[in-house]
Formats: C-alpha cells, sequence, structure tokens
C-alpha cells in the first residue's frame, strides 16, 4: 500500500510540470548551436587542402581539386561515406576556412548504403537550408566579426601613437 501510494505521489507531484515529450515527426526538435548532425560544405571555401581527410579517424572523406587560372587551389569534388563517419567533428575543427561545418541534420534513414554516400552538391544544399532555418546565428556570427573590426581599427591609431 505504502509503495503504491508513493508511486502515485511521484505521478502527481510531474503533473504541473512542462510537458518535456515532443510530437516527433510532426513537432521538429530545436537543436542547440554546436549539435554534431551532417555535414555542410561552401565548396568556394574548400582550398583543397586535405586536412580533414587526413585527420578523418574512418576514412570517410574523398576529396580532389586543383589550381585554377589564379593559381589558387580549388575543390572539385568532396564526398562524405555517412555509412562510416561516426560525427566526432574533427574535420571542422581542423578545416582552416570552415569550409565543413556540422549541422542540425539528423534524418539519415536510407533503403541502400549507396545512399549514404553525400556529394559536395548535397552538403552544399544542406549548408543552404542550415542559413534559411537559422538567420539568427548567421546574424549574430556578422555581427560579432563587425565588432571584432571595429576593435581592431580603434586599436590601430593608439598603436600607431604610441610607436
Ligand atoms: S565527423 Fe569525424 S568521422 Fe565524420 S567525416 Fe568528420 S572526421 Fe570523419
Ligand atoms: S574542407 Fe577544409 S580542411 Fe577539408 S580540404 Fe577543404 S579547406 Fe581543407
Amino acid at each position: 500500500m505504502f509503495g503504491f501510494l508513493k508511486g502515485l505521489g511521484v505521478t502527481l507531484s510531474q503533473l504541473p510540470r512542462k510537458k518535456v515529450t515532443l510530437q516527433y515527426p510532426d513537432v521538429m526538435p530545436e537543436w542547440p548551436e554546436r549539435f554534431r548532425g551532417v555535414h555542410r560544405f561552401i565548396p568556394e571555401l574548400c582550398i583543397s587542402c586535405q586536412q580533414c581527410a587526413r585527420i578523418c579517424p574512418t576514412s570517410c572523406i574523398s576529396l580532389s581539386g586543383a589550381r585554377d587560372q589564379n593559381k589558387k587551389m580549388r575543390i572539385d569534388t568532396f564526398d562524405i561515406n555517412f555509412e562510416i563517419c561516426i560525427l566526432c567533428d574533427l574535420c571542422t575543427e581542423v578545416c582552416p576556412t570552415e569550409a565543413v561545418l556540422m549541422s542540425d541534420t539528423f534524418e539519415m534513414a536510407k533503403y541502400t548504403r549507396d545512399d549514404l554516400y553525400l556529394d559536395m552538391h548535397w552538403l552544399y544544399e544542406n549548408e543552404l537550408r542550415y542559413e534559411k532555418n537559422h538567420p539568427e546565428r548567421f546574424a549574430a556570427a556578422a555581427e560579432a566579426v563587425e565588432a571584432a573590426a571595429k576593435a581592431a581599427d580603434e586599436a590601430a591609431p593608439k598603436k600607431a601613437g604610441d610607436a
């Protein structure tokens, strides 16, 4: 009897609390900014340095690039095999230009293994989707860059005056 009342007490104590259950997939979760979902990729930022492919512990990134007419390295192909990617985030950590980043895309159920090879067009579309869904994150980043540039501008004359 005591056990029953104890259990009932726990149940009743939960009734006024805020519900945490989501009606997924009708209601999508709002993941935090540092959520490690499937990658997004910005081809024009990639310098084909191979650092992401070298650090990848499962060797699931394959890419190729070449120098353009301005002698700058440009990416030609960039594929990730999500059959073996463990979403460890190492590739985005080492990328010097932030061409590859994590996103909040997480629904990756497929009928064939081949469908888990995603190329740079899919990854770039994922970047566009991410930008569209999170304009506030890009605005905050732009504001931070602007503030840093302003602070650098303000510091420059002082340094020149000091010299
Ligand atoms: S998240 Fe990890 S496993 Fe996946 S591609 Fe990047 S480095 Fe490789
Ligand atoms: S995604 Fe980044 S780390 Fe990978 S090749 Fe391009 S610039 Fe280098």
